[in-house]
């Protein structure tokens, strides 16, 4: 914070709060703007075996290539989309554009395997979500399995009757259910029984100090346990390095997904590098 040295604190403080709501106001505007006329982009990042070695699924993530500000990761936008009640709209461009890549990828021979959706809290409480993916799906000719869908477990804290009807519905469809974030934040293990899901996704910050902190390979032994105990697929999130790799296929972990093998990539760049021969 060396600008912040030598100039009026409250000075500074008010100006600051100016442009910030300032700069809220029209990245809300741009976004609104965005959502009407073109797309937000969408990155993917593998999902690996538990070797590390090939590419089980990939993860859908939301970038915005903003005109001015280059590209935008969800921390820097998705606070502003959910103050302005774009959430939904964001959620079904991100769905369109993963299943029109799909389709691009299809016609091009490739085989893409499973592409798994971030679905908001906002998402989940829309009872017509179902018929909007196996619409948006149809419409590439992609079916619906080919999807997973991944909810936080504070995003499944809203009405459950609803939450609950959407999410069995998208599993009649044909698509997976993970969850994600696993164990940070509020959530019930009754939730995770009564709810469709197929794989759990253990939060990167149990992940990062393995296998040094005690407290966490406590945690992600137990996340494991619990896994295979329910008959559910485990992956970890956030594999950053070797020691995390070796511990987690020594401890069972079903699949792992991280900086150690690729950072979210562009779908171009994606398909160079895992599927072209
Ligand atoms: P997430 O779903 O848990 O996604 C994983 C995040 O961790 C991604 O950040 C990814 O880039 C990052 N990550 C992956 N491997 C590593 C690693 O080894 N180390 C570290 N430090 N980070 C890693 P990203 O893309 O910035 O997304 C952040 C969050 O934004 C996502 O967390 C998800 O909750 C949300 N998000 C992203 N795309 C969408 C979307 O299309 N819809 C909704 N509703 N939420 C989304
Ligand atoms: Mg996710
Ligand atoms: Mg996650
Ligand atoms: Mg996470």
């Amino acid at each position: 914070h060396a600008k912040r040295q030598g100039r009026d604190r409250s000075t500074l403080f008010d100006s600051e709060i100016q442009m910030t709501a300032r700069s809220r106001f029209a990245l809300e505007s741009e976004l609104r703007e965005t959502l009407q006329t073109s797309s937000l982009d969408v990155f993917y990042q593998p999902i690996m075996d538990r070797m590390g070695k090939k590419v089980e699924s990939l993860e859908a993530l939301v970038r915005w290539h903003h005109p001015t500000r280059g590209w935008l990761s969800p921390i820097e936008f998705l606070d502003v989309a959910r103050s302005a009640g774009l959430m939904y709209k964001l959620g079904a461009c991100v769905l369109r554009r993963v299943c029109e890549q799909w389709r691009e990828a299809t016609d091009r021979g490739i085989h893409v395997p499973t592409v798994s959706v971030n679905l908001s809290a906002e998402q989940v409480l829309v009872p017509e979500l179902p018929k909007l993916v196996k619409q948006i799906c149809n419409e590439q000719q992609m079916p619906v399995s080919a999807l997973q869908f991944e909810v936080t477990e504070d995003s499944i804290q809203g009405d459950s009757g609803v939450i609950g009807k959407v999410l069995e519905q998208l599993v009649d469809a044909g698509a997976e259910l993970a969850i994600d974030d696993f164990g940070t934040g509020y959530s019930s293990l009754s939730r995770l029984k009564s709810l469709p899901f197929s794989r759990i996704k253990i939060d990167r910050s149990f992940i990062n100090n393995l296998p040094d902190d005690e407290d966490d390979c406590a945690i992600t032994l137990s996340i494991i346990g619990l896994a295979r105990g329910l008959g559910l697929s485990v992956v970890a999130e956030g594999v950053e390095n070797k020691a995390h790799e070796a511990w987690l296929f020594e401890k069972g972990c079903d699949y792992l997904q991280g900086y150690l093998y690729s950072k979210p990539l562009p779908f171009s760049e994606i398909i160079g590098r895992y599927y072209s021969d």
